[in-house]
């Protein structure tokens, strides 16, 4: 078993392992490969240290997921999430835009906790960050602890109520609100209320202008050395549409395309946009990424079962030819 995830996160950010435990469940699992993409965040020095005396048989790449802006061209804003692969994690200006990340995360938080609040919902900022555990907080957190006050299942009774009376008038909002049922209680707040563009639109945080616009985060990966991919594309057609999307293809505004992720939380049939994304990345001659986007060793776990774990097996070999990064900040080359 060769199985390789180039996406998956740690403790550092939302993760539930550390850099070790996260290869120790991948010489049980049968993996051979891992990339670190955290959240914002390059790999800490102190880590880069435990990870250069590993020994074991499992190869890992240095790696992040930056929270983007989108292309210029979207007008409406929205987010994207960007895989930098073989970055190197003391590039200063990687380093320095990781920073301003986690800083406007809090600012972020802030906002929303004021937001929520005034829908009626018991939420404190302590809530968040007792969730978020010393990692980044990041809108689960913020979710959970809504989730972590009993009182707050009546607010979210009378705003779902809401939203479906608004649908029988406004079909729009009706297949948002039946997709919303469709995909389970974990969607419940991004549709209602936690998003840009969500039923009760949540108001931009000061702060968001942090995020980069797409070209100027990928400019960044690839400043400091990383193959730029952009993740999980069927989680965010919201904000690039298809045809959007193979004009960024198209003039090699991206390296690569994330064309399947497994883990526990985001099961659902992504069979067509896999073939969409496949499609693409063959046409324009782009690489093209699987990943576990592992939380904890469940999702990896989750992965190792699934068809796409099969379908890893030589992506990184593949990457490497392809798009020849250096091999410094992993142990491929050792
Ligand atoms: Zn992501
Ligand atoms: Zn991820």
């Amino acid at each position: 078993m060769n199985f390789e995830s180039l996406h998956n996160h740690t403790k550092d950010s939302d993760g539930a392992q550390t850099h070790l435990e996260v290869l120790a469940a991948a010489e049980k699992l049968g993996y051979s490969v891992v990339a670190f993409t955290d959240h914002d965040l390059v790999i800490r020095p102190d880590r880069l240290e435990l990870l250069r005396a590993y020994k074991g048989p499992v190869k890992w790449i240095s790696g992040i997921e930056i929270s983007s802006g989108a292309p210029s061209e979207v007008v409406e804003g929205g987010t994207l999430h960007v895989l930098g692969l073989f970055v190197d994690p003391t590039n200063p200006e990687l380093v320095r835009h990781s920073q301003e990340l986690e800083q406007s995360r809090l600012v972020r938080m802030e906002h929303f906790v004021t937001q929520l609040q005034g829908l009626g919902f018991t939420i404190t900022i302590e809530d968040c960050l007792a969730q978020a555990d010393e990692s980044p907080v990041g809108s689960p957190h913020i979710v959970n602890a809504i989730a972590s006050h009993p009182e707050n299942q009546a607010v979210m009774d009378k705003l779902l109520e809401q939203m479906r009376l608004a649908g029988e008038t406004d079909p729009e909002v009706k297949k948002r609100y039946d997709y919303m049922i469709k995909e389970g209680e974990r969607q419940y707040p991004y549709v209602l209320f936690m998003k840009h563009g969500s039923f009760i639109p949540m108001p931009k945080a000061p702060s968001f202008g942090t995020l980069l616009d797409f070209d100027k985060t990928v400019a960044i990966i690839r400043g400091a050395g990383g193959v730029a991919i952009l993740a999980h594309w069927f989680f965010n057609r919201e904000t690039v549409s298809k045809e959007l999307l193979e004009h960024l293809v198209e003039q090699k505004r991206i390296d690569g395309l994330e064309t399947e992720v497994v883990n526990m939380i985001s099961k659902r049939d992504i069979s067509r946009d896999k073939e969409f994304l496949q499609k693409l990345a063959r046409t324009y001659d782009l690489v093209e990424t699987i990943g576990s986007d592992g939380h904890d060793e469940k999702d990896m776990a989750e992965f190792a079962r699934s068809s796409a774990a099969e379908e890893s097996i030589g992506q990184t070999e593949l990457l490497i030819t392809h798009n020849k990064p250096s091999l410094e900040w992993s142990n491929l080359a050792s």
